[in-house]
């Protein structure tokens, strides 16, 4: 079997770095908010080119905080994908804000920037782009809406570290923004992590009181905050990581080109479409095709692990039926829901295991 996702290859070169550092915080005896955090925090930043990171507890947290020190609250409107995964939906509704979905761009299946202005009200505060699959969003276009109406831009950048667009790191473009370290992103902790980035000092520092019960000097609470702390081992697990992503970067970019030059060119298979001004770093590789579900289970048949990114909209779900929407109401999002499927692409996945792959999808096609 060719697995979906593999973390062999990491654990492989990195396994016994990831034990010594275990042993070493063991014995240091300060596990969280420590040293190892801010660390991380310092060399995330200046490898993303923003002046803050503050690491906080998952990066659904890190949406959370990074809306609230925006002072987003009760039916305020956020504009955010109809296609994306829900977590960027659930931040909204943490606040109590307003969700209002615009679809995306059929070909990149990123925020479709010329659907977002009709979406506009006077309660509008913030646009949400979501970088999905690795791949930025078209950030010129979002800024210059942003800057017309006056409205805040929080990233979700969960997918994307390290993709740029027009030469700049996502995640540095809106006024906070968030990322995750979940194991199976592109920096991956070994459990739950996450961070704002933001190039503001005065959002950096209610962030950092945020995630720590609102207080920035023990014992002594300024604001009502939460507990969404990053813990020590985490962070040391991601700065023995951070060393390798841009390593890993490359090889996820070059196996997506491989994909792309060797995957078979017949109509009824999309690949991923790459904006020019973009550089996707291929957290997923994604093809599309009408046959989706017979094409999984043929891939699964010759056991070829695949997966779905995501079966069903955020607007369909259970969770949202408060919002009384109904199928068709966000056809893009809907189509792409049953057409998408993801195939391996990870640091390790084999050339010879690349070449089976699509081999065994032109056969498909065939
Ligand atoms: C993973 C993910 C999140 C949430 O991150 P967690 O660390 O799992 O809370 C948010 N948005 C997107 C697009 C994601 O892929």
């Amino acid at each position: 079997m060719i697995p979906f996702l593999s973390f062999d290859h990491q654990h492989k070169i990195l396994g016994s770095k990831l034990l010594k550092k275990t042993a070493e915080i063991l014995e240091k005896k300060n596990y969280v908010l420590g040293g190892e955090v801010n660390l991380f925090e310092e060399k995330f930043a200046r490898l993303t080119g923003i002046k803050h990171a503050i690491g906080v507890g998952s990066g659904l947290d890190g949406l959370i905080i990074a809306l609230k020190a925006l002072g987003i609250k009760y039916e305020d409107e956020v504009i955010v994908p109809s296609n994306t995964y829900i977590a960027s939906w659930l931040a909204i509704s943490q606040l109590g804000a307003k969700i209002i979905p615009v679809e995306p761009d059929p070909k990149t299946y990123n925020l479709d920037p010329s659907k977002i202005e009709e979406k506009i009200t006077s309660k509008t505060k913030v646009i949400l782009p979501v970088h999905l699959y690795g791949q930025a969003c078209n950030m010129t276009q979002i800024l210059k809406i942003a800057k017309k109406y006056d409205l805040f831009v929080v990233e979700d950048n969960a997918q994307s570290q390290l993709a740029k667009w027009e030469n700049q790191f996502t995640g540095s473009f809106g006024n906070a923004n968030a990322t995750s370290f979940y194991p199976t992103k592109n920096l991956g902790a070994i459990g739950e992590a996450g961070c704002i980035t933001t190039n503001s000092r005065e959002i950096m520092r209610f962030c950092k009181s945020y995630r720590n019960y609102g207080s920035e000097q023990k014992y002594i609470n300024k604001i009502k905050g939460i507990n969404s702390r990053i813990d020590e081992l985490q962070a040391g697990f991601l700065n023995i990581k951070l060393e390798v992503l841009e390593k890993f970067t490359e090889e996820r970019i070059l196996q997506a080109s491989y994909y792309q030059n060797n995957l078979p060119k017949v109509d009824n298979l999309i690949l991923p479409f790459q904006e020019k001004a973009s550089n996707s770093v291929f957290h997923l590789y994604v093809i599309q095709t009408s046959e989706r579900d017979k094409l999984q289970d043929y891939l699964n048949n010759k056991k070829i692990g695949t997966s779905i990114h995501y079966p069903i909209p955020p607007h369909l779900q259970e969770a949202y039926k408060e919002l009384n929407f109904k199928k068709g109401d966000f056809p893009i999002a809907e189509k792409l829901a049953n057409n998408l499927l993801s195939i391996p692409l990870y640091p390790g996945l084999k050339k010879f295991d690349q070449d089976y792959i699509i081999e065994t999808i032109s056969n498909y096609f065939k």
